[in-house]
């Protein structure tokens, strides 16, 4: 008996910013497969499911791919009804298609349930619409961060033609992102805006020019944090002190 494997998409950490069908799925679930990014109080929607934590956080203790989706396929055959809950949305950035591959390998049913990803939470978060009449008409969601033994990847340049940019994953390599934009021509006082934790208590944001930003490597934030490119975040660096280092640092 193989089980249905729902691919979740958790949103970005509140417990209310999941999907009211990613909720109920949960409700009766009978295993729950969750990523390090989920948060503990998403897990009480689920009392009645056996919990299995696949914790994943870039540099931190983490469950290798192969054996996640290991993981998953016995889960599918020895419950019912499985549910992996993935962090924002299950389709970016969140290693989906291996984990999708696998289950139609195996012949195992599955539904995707899409999320909030960070991107979309933590421009709620800031109140800075990602695109702007006039001033922002396309959003390019992108990550500098290539795995190991993959190809290098060409982020720069589809960052410079975008009128805004979201970067995931992308603080803690701050120092070399600034870099490499820079060295591509971006102009040093391009506006940028760091959120850290969107959606959750102790969400923190962070105004800065983009000759700032290798300050950002060194704050060492404990969230996850997300980083915002564009026009349209001038407004908020304005408002802000001029000497990031002082403030955050
Ligand atoms: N699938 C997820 C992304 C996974 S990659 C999604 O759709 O959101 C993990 C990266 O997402 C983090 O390094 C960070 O850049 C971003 N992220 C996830 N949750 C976040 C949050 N609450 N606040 C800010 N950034 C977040």
């Amino acid at each position: 008996m193989a089980g249905k494997v729902y691919l979740i998409g958790a949103g970005p950490g509140a417990a209310d910013l999941i999907t009211v069908r990613g909720m109920r799925l949960l409700q009766s679930a009978d295993a729950v497969l969750y990523d390090a990014l989920v948060q503990p109080e998403m897990l009480d929607y689920c009392p009645q499911a056996v919990l299995i934590p696949v914790g994943k956080r870039c540099a931190q203790a983490s469950t290798a791919q192969r054996f996640i989706n290991k993981m998953l396929l016995d889960a599918a055959a020895k419950y019912g009804k499985v549910v992996r809950l993935k962090g924002g949305d299950p389709m970016l950035f969140g290693r989906a298609q291996e984990e999708l591959a696998e289950l139609a390998a195996a012949g195992i049913e599955y539904e995707v349930v899409p999320g909030i990803t960070a991107a979309l939470a933590a421009s709620a978060e800031a109140g800075v619409s990602l695109t702007s009449r006039g001033l922002a008409r396309n959003v390019l969601f992108a990550t500098a961060r290539v795995g190991e033994g993959e190809a290098g990847s060409d982020w720069v340049k589809p960052v410079m033609a975008a009128d805004t940019a979201v970067l995931y994953m992308g603080v803690r390599q701050a120092a070399e992102v600034a870099a490499a934009l820079l060295a591509a021509g971006m102009v040093p006082s391009t506006p940028l805006l760091i959120i850290e934790n969107a959606s959750l208590p102790g969400s923190r944001e962070f105004p800065l020019t983009l000759a700032e930003l290798p300050q950002a490597a060194s704050w060492n934030l404990a969230g996850p944090a997300i980083l915002l490119i564009g026009e349209v975040y001038r407004a908020k660096l304005a408002l802000a002190e001029p000497d990031v280092r002082a403030r955050f640092g």
